[in-house]
């Protein structure tokens, strides 16, 4: 694997809200998409910013590790059971190829990119009980990439055990555990949201896809991948010997060495939450974004 290229961070963030459910959505959603006309595909893929490469897997593999600690509310072999579930939902779509490797368990939290002792790197998945991010935050995907490619060679998952009490039943469900990780697990791969005002999709029709950014406590339909995340693994993601697709192939200027990306995601309302429909939430969650890139600029722009 090259590391000579620039590097980037990418954090993705998913918020919970209490927004209406997914439903489940009809295959018209994937109506009129043409393979070769990324501008008609009914799924978006995250890239390096500001407009770079998509990013991707090249090799349509990747190895994952469970930290050993486990979930504090859910029984230890049902939680790993669930999380392994969630990749084999994004690994079994037909017509596509993406294997992952299940390389047992971490002992130690290693988020992000250790690039002095890279043997000490491995994409892990962890419940947090110390969670230092905002406390909306229910998972965060971090995936570290080439800058230059968009190759992707870390991406980490971290689950709010902190704020959140995840279940993985089907009685009693708060926080669904198979239903976040294979969100996040989209992350992993390089979906982006699906939103409809950067895709042809409906509202209705990008709001119930796996990757849409919103959901609701008690949902589940995001266990399973809708026809427009299917899609996405198929055309990114198709059977060798066709190589990966890209949504985005990139400018000749890479974007600086390292950045910090926060997306909003599926969006519910903890108690008190003043959010009361879709869009409030997808407002709020702009905004956010928005002002933590600006942050993150004058930082640049400051050390320059
Ligand atoms: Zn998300």
């Amino acid at each position: 694997m090259k590391k000579n290229g620039l590097y980037g961070l990418f954090i993705v963030f998913l918020f919970v809200s209490s927004v209406q459910a997914a439903s489940t959505q009809s295959s018209s959603c994937i109506d009129n998409v043409d393979v070769k006309d990324p501008t008609t595909w009914p799924f978006v893929c995250s890239r390096v910013p500001p407009r770079g490469p998509s990013l991707v897997w090249p090799q349509k593999k990747a190895s994952f590790k469970l930290h050993q600690s486990g979930s504090s509310t859910i029984a230890s072999n049902i939680a790993f059971d669930t999380i392994r579930t969630g990749f084999k939902t994004w690994s079994q779509v037909s017509n596509a190829q993406f294997s992952f490797v299940d390389a047992g368990f971490a002992d130690r939290i290693q988020v992000g990119y250790d690039f002095l002792n890279e043997s000490n790197n491995a994409n892990l998945v962890v419940f947090q009980k110390k969670w230092i991010h905002e406390s909306e935050v229910v998972g965060l995907t971090t995936t570290t990439f080439n800058a230059d490619t968009g190759e992707i060679f870390d991406a980490d998952i971290e689950l709010n055990e902190r704020d959140y009490v995840f279940t993985a039943s089907n009685e009693h469900i708060q926080t669904d555990l198979l239903n976040t990780v294979t969100h996040e697990i989209g992350h992993f791969l390089g979906f982006d949201h699906t939103d409809e005002k950067t895709t042809r999709l409906s509202l209705a029709c990008a709001s119930s896809s796996t990757m849409a950014k919103s959901t609701y406590s008690g949902e589940t339909a995001k266990r399973s991948l809708a026809f427009s995340d299917q899609m996405g693994m198929r055309i990114i993601y198709p059977p060798d010997p066709t190589p990966v697709g890209r949504c985005y192939i990139g400018t000749a200027n890479p974007s600086p060495s390292f950045e910090i990306k926060q997306q909003g995601g599926p969006y519910v309302s903890k108690p008190g939450c003043q959010a009361t429909n879709q869009s409030f939430g997808m407002i709020d969650i702009l905004g956010l974004s928005f002002v933590f890139l600006l942050r993150q600029l004058k930082k640049l722009n400051a050390n320059a």
